[in-house]
């Protein structure tokens, strides 16, 4: 028996509903809204307990082919999931029942890659189906960019444009994108994350670039938040005693596309007590779910988790979606959510930059165990988590924290805070040679939309 194929419908409401292929292609809705899925199917407890014993990449198929599989051929499917996914993902014992999932060991030492790679590989697909082409725009805080470049590097009918932050990217990050040229061109703005990715918008929504087929592959794009709710299932499977079991996930979050990946699983039924959202000191989603009220912050606060310095976070307009509120693109909240089932699911933790190296080297002295800022600080969210919630979690439960960068791509922090050089991964070495190439512009519509229009129609 064939299942219809899901909808997925724009955050705004006021685009017609699409196909997964048809959202992926988009990246954007119409509307300005972002694309979710109507429906879930569910993971029944029998197909999760068969998830022990299967690979990464097997867990990545099941949990696609329920979602997508009436539109994409099966083989193929389960093809580009051995194809993407063709690295580790560790789970390091801390102590008692908590652990740190490493999602670092991709190529471009990101979790960004679990998102990027299958994100390409699906685009690639659809595409070829047809024989269209298309011109991927993104902004980037870091890492996205690099995981993007790498992940679309050399394919033929696609290019893409990556923008990021001029001051705000590492060194290493930026040789990450810069390196590769051939279908990657590579921007330097002279403004924030928010200023790019506000940039990236506009052009979208551009009739005057209509002839241009751009697309995202930003977590605004669902075809990146699909594949990151496998990690979920694939770290509670491996660790949980039972698959009754609920699990406590500490998520470090800027944009949020990695919680939306967590809330897609739960949806599917992964038992998932709550998620505890981590921030850095851009704390306006923390100080929502307190509040209510959401007041973003602009500029964003440069926090040494440069990856997570995002002061109005396009993912929140999903998280409001899935509580059954409507928030538009600037901010404003046109339906008030179920705030206290929100509170149920969610426990939110803002970390200082402070907090975050104090972190790093304490579980370097306790456990020997190396953390980058970003993972530090999901880290620390589970320690207030217990601090916090002593009474009402009793026994021992099972906390699972996302690393989400490999601490080499922060050698100047590691170096400051514990005065040793965090070991270079395979894929990291050799960049410092490699020449870049890369564009500047300032921070203004008109010149980007010029250098698209010039290069690109
Ligand atoms: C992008 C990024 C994050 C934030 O993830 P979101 O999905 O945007 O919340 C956290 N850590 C690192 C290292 C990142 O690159």
């Amino acid at each position: 028996m064939k299942r219809k194929p899901i909808k997925y419908y724009s955050t705004n409401l006021k685009s017609p509903e699409v196909t997964f292929s048809e959202a992926l292609l988009r990246g954007l809705a119409p509307d300005g809204g972002l694309y979710l899925p109507s429906s879930l199917p569910l993971i029944s407890p029998r197909e999760l307990g068969s998830f022990p014993c299967k690979e990464y990449h097997q867990i990545a198929f099941n949990i696609l082919n329920k979602i997508i599989g009436n539109e994409i051929d099966k083989n193929e499917l389960s093809r580009l999931c051995a194809d993407a996914y063709n690295f580790e993902v560790p789970l390091e014992k801390v102590n008692d029942r908590k652990y740190i999932m490493r999602l670092d060991q991709g190529p471009t030492a990101s979790f960004k890659d679990f998102a990027a790679r299958m994100m390409s590989r699906l685009m690639q697909y659809y595409l070829s189906l047809n024989d269209q082409h298309l011109t991927i725009l993104t902004a980037t805080s870091g890492d996205t960019g690099s995981a993007v470049a790498n992940a679309f590097y050399g394919l033929n009918n696609i290019n893409a444009i990556i923008l990021f932050p001029a001051n705000e990217v590492t060194l290493m990050q930026r040789k990450q994108m810069t390196t590769l040229q051939n279908n990657i061109s590579v921007i330097a703005i002279d403004g924030k994350f928010d200023d790019c990715q506000r940039l990236v918008k506009m052009a979208f929504l551009d009739p005057a670039l209509s002839e241009v087929s751009l697309t995202s592959a930003n977590s605004i794009n669902i075809g990146r938040l699909l594949p990151q709710s496998v990690y979920y299932f694939y770290a509670y499977s491996k660790l949980a005693a039972n698959m009754d079991e609920k699990a406590i996930f500490s998520v470090p979050s800027g944009n949020f596309g990695n919680l939306i990946g967590g809330l897609i699983a739960k949806k599917m039924g992964l038992p998932v007590k709550q998620f505890i959202i981590s921030t850095n000191e851009n704390n306006e989603v923390p100080e929502f779910l307190k509040t209510g009220s959401y007041k973003l912050i602009d500029p964003s606060i440069n926090c040494i988790s440069s990856a997570m310095n995002v002061g109005h976070p396009s993912n929140l307009a999903r998280i409001v979606a899935f509580y059954g509120g409507v928030m538009d693109e600037s901010g404003i909240i046109i339906k008030t959510p179920d705030l206290n089932k929100m509170r149920e699911d969610l426990f939110a933790v803002s970390v200082t930059d402070e907090e975050t190296k104090i972190t790093i080297d304490e579980v370097h002295r306790k456990y020997n165990l190396l953390l980058e800022p970003h993972g530090a600080i999901a880290w620390k969210g589970i320690k207030e988590y217990i601090e916090l919630n002593k009474k009402s979690t009793p026994g021992k439960p099972l906390y699972i924290s996302l690393e989400t960068a490999h601490p080499a791509k922060f050698p100047e922090e590691l170096r400051k805070i514990l005065n040793i050089e965090p070991p270079l991964p395979d894929s990291l070495a050799g960049l410092e040679q490699k020449p870049e190439h890369y564009f500047s512009l300032e921070n203004s519509y008109t010149l980007l939309k010029d250098f698209i229009l010039k290069n690109y129609k």
